[in-house]
């Protein structure tokens, strides 16, 4: 199997970094028109930076309300859009769903997709890959694109302007990105990108880690005094680009299965996609019986910067052993990434590290008199 490494073409991040979306597009020798493809918020913030950033390029442009969900339905109602107004470069900007309907609406007209995360809540923005939901915001499958985004273009302003706790999130999908890349390198499972890791996607995901470690603090107290410090740069870049880098092409191991798996519960709706992994990355040190050192200094950083790391702080907390095993259950079903672990893994295997995990965390808390 060959190593494969897969990126966006470029990255582009600072404060007001928006003002610059046309220059970095017409940059890359992309002309328009662009379908931007945006929710309310996203439009609510940057319409009017838009408007002189494409005017100073002579750029035309079209504005694509997004719906909520990324669904076929929102996914086709782009599509129409951008053929419409003849795009020749799609624009996502907004969230991961507005990010993942632009990145699929790219593919099917095979033009460029440019990606403006207005929050650092997961890794998704530099990926190839879109979470398709039903209607009815069901997952309903995954899509692998050929090309990863043209440009992805972080204004850390708007980033800052967002709630802490997605930048918290985003620091929970961080975490896990060096254990299920190590997991992945000690098995030689293949990335996302049909290779094994290269050298380079393990470095990337270790840093991940480094930085969370060094500057995740420093970047939450950044986020509530609104000041954006270079350690809140470096959390964000961490959170979007090595993050996005490491996952895609270096793997996927137990933390995130472990995540699907808890998706079937109800309970654990209002926690974001970050929130579960970071539980799931506990539960996967455990799994994996790693060094109780490491436990703690995740135990740390986890209580540091306010990610869960019990059940019951993902709203679990009187899951019956049934729920936890059906949870765990769903994470072994067979096209599941913990089948990436350098070890044979079982739904009963899993069931004991999600209790062992969730008491270990609970006992942590109670030694730092914080409740659980
Ligand atoms: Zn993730």
């Amino acid at each position: 199997m060959y190593h494969v490494f897969a990126s966006p073409l470029r990255y582009t991040q600072g404060p007001g970094a928006t003002r610059d979306l046309g220059k970095e597009i017409t940059g890359l020798g992309i002309c328009g028109p662009a379908c931007i493809i945006a929710g309310r918020s996203a439009r609510e913030q940057l319409a009017e930076i838009w408007e002189a950033s494409f005017a100073s390029e002579g750029l035309t442009y079209h504005v694509h309300n997004f719906g909520g969900e990324c669904s076929r339905t929102e996914i086709a109602l782009g599509r129409a859009a951008a053929e419409l107004s003849a795009a020749k470069v799609i624009v996502a900007a907004g969230g991961g769903k507005a990010i993942d309907t632009a990145r699929a609406i790219a593919a099917e007209l095979a033009l460029p997709c440019v990606v403006c995360p207005t929050i650092a809540s997961t890794d998704s923005p530099c990926s190839a890959l879109s979470v398709i939901y039903t209607d009815a915001g069901v997952m309903d499958s995954m899509r692998l694109f050929a090309h990863n985004p043209a440009l992805i273009l972080v204004d850390s302003l708007i980033i800052a302007k967002a709630p802490l706790r997605l930048l918290v999130a985003g620091m929970g999908d961080a975490l896990s990105t060096w254990f299920e890349a190590r997991a992945c390198m000690r098995s030689g499972a293949q990335n996302l990108r049909g290779g094994v890791a290269t050298r380079a996607s393990l470095a990337i995901a270790e840093l991940c880690w480094k930085i969370l470690v060094d500057d995740g603090t420093a970047a939450v107290d950044a986020m509530k005094s609104g000041t954006i410090p270079p350690a809140l740069e470096r959390i964000i870049e961490t959170n979007t680009l090595l993050s996005g880098l490491g996952f895609e092409s270096a793997g996927l191991a137990a933390a995130h299965a472990i995540h699907n798996g808890l998706t079937i519960a109800p309970e654990v709706k209002s926690f974001y996609h970050g929130e579960k992994v970071a539980f799931g990355t506990l539960a996967q040190l455990v799994l994996e019986q790693a060094p109780t050192d490491e436990i703690q200094q995740v135990l740390e950083f986890c209580s540091s910067v306010g990610l869960p790391v019990s059940l019951n702080e993902i709203g679990l907390g009187s899951a019956s052993p049934d729920l936890i095993l059906q949870i765990a259950e769903r994470s072994v079903i067979a096209s599941e990434s913990i089948h990436n672990m350098p070890f044979p893994v079982t739904a009963k295997m899993v069931a004991q590290a999600i209790h062992d995990a969730s008491r270990i965390g609970s006992e942590w808390r109670q030694k730092l008199g914080q409740s659980s």
